[in-house]
């Protein structure tokens, strides 16, 4: 299969997924910076018709797809799908929020596409399943998780019996140092306030009850083929180292950076480049770290259980997350209800291999009855 068959001019051609939210901006941030190097052939959203329409007409693309309905171009639930397995392309950058990636993903595994991926759900709801394909089909996948980008610098070069040991860091979001069972009342607006990074609303409520960061010790074990007992959390509220690894002497390479995800975008698309705004050393304080709170914060826990199930687990965990993180959006249960709903879905599930695309959505659809059913509903409110 050939890779990176670049444009005559030699420029890599990309296809954005999930143009219009803060991953896809900050990436056509950095193909404005890059537009020597870098081409936009494509481009897909969700629902936002008017904004891609927008940015198609600015960055002049005309390969589009949008998710919701449309009457004026490619739509539906799957033309994302097909527009990553059928645009002429050579990366896809996958920055669509939640499950509604896999599609992406599975896409540009069937056309044999590199993925830069940003939409850590694919890997969590069926990573052994993806990595597996990778591997045949001659995918790449770039990391542009922030945490998994350093990690990967942090790893290069290094063989996995060098390295005892991971460290991804979290903000700790808005809530860190508060204790368990004071969660009750803390509002919506009150979670959407992350102290650090400027995200999606769906991200930002992850990193306030910190399951992002369960999601991404999944992440990591599927992309460094690392067992789940080497990743560590650490809480780190500056935001300025992202992953740490550990050597067998004791010693630790870790990687700052400016908390701005310009960085890994750029470094999944050309490995290299130049940024404008470095790392100002001098303005760094001083960089704490703590010890993760797990029983105020109990959806670590819960990542690392849903990993030793195994199988269709991990999927359910995300699934039971989505639906219990939309229904608190939506304000329709507690804060501290989003963990019981998680909780209670692992445990009612009975985990399967996954072998297929229907494996998938079979088990994705129990999460979803399950995890937004009436009946663990009315169990939590008592
Ligand atoms: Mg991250």
């Amino acid at each position: 299969m050939q890779k990176n068959k670049k444009l005559n001019d030699g420029r890599i051609r990309i296809a954005i997924f999930g143009c219009t939210g803060s991953i896809g901006k900050n990436t056509i941030d950095v193909v404005k910076t890059n537009s020597a190097r870098i081409k936009i052939t494509a481009l897909a959203a969700g629902r936002n018709e008017k904004e891609l329409l927008r940015l198609a007409d600015e960055l002049k693309v005309s390969n589009l797809a949008l998710a919701s309905k449309s009457k004026i171009i490619p739509s539906g639930e799957d033309a994302l799908r097909t527009l990553a397995a059928t645009a002429d392309y050579d990366i896809a950058v996958n920055a669509v929020a939640g499950s509604a990636g896999l599609s992406v993903t599975l896409g540009a595994l069937d056309a044999g596409k590199d993925i830069a991926l940003a939409n850590k759900e694919s890997l969590v709801m069926a990573g052994d399943y993806i990595m597996r394909l990778a591997k045949a089909r001659g995918v790449r996948i770039f990391p542009i998780d922030s945490e998994h980008s350093s990690l990967q610098s942090c790893l290069k070069g290094r063989d996995a019996d060098e390295i005892r040991r991971v460290f991804l860091t979290a903000s700790g979001g808005p809530f860190r140092g508060r204790r368990a069972g004071t969660f009750d009342n803390v509002t919506v607006e009150e979670a959407l306030n992350h102290p650090t990074w400027k995200m999606g609303p769906k991200i930002t409520i992850d990193s306030s009850t910190l399951i992002n960061k369960g999601l991404e010790i999944i992440e990591a074990h599927y992309l460094f083929n690392l067992p789940q007992d080497k990743i560590e959390v650490v809480i780190h509220p500056q935001s300025i180292i992202h992953a740490m690894a550990e050597q067998n002497d004791g010693t630790i390479i870790a990687e700052l950076a400016p908390p701005d995800m310009r960085i890994p975008i750029q470094r999944a698309l050309l490995n290299d480049g130049v940024f404008s705004s470095p790392l100002d050393l001098l303005s760094i304080k001083a960089l704490t770290f703590e010890k993760p709170d797990e029983e105020a914060f109990p959806s670590l826990k819960l990542a690392r259980k849903a990993l030793r199930m195994g199988g269709t687990a991990p999927l359910v965990l995300n699934a039971a997350n989505e639906i219990a993180v939309q229904s608190f959006l939506e304000k329709r249960i507690h804060f501290g209800s989003i963990n019981d709903i998680i909780a209670k879905t692992l445990e009612a599930h009975n985990p399967q291999e996954i072998n297929s695309e229907s494996d998938i959505m079979i088990a994705d659809q129990w999460a979803r009855d399950f995890a937004g059913g009436d009946r663990l509903l009315k169990e939590l409110e008592n």
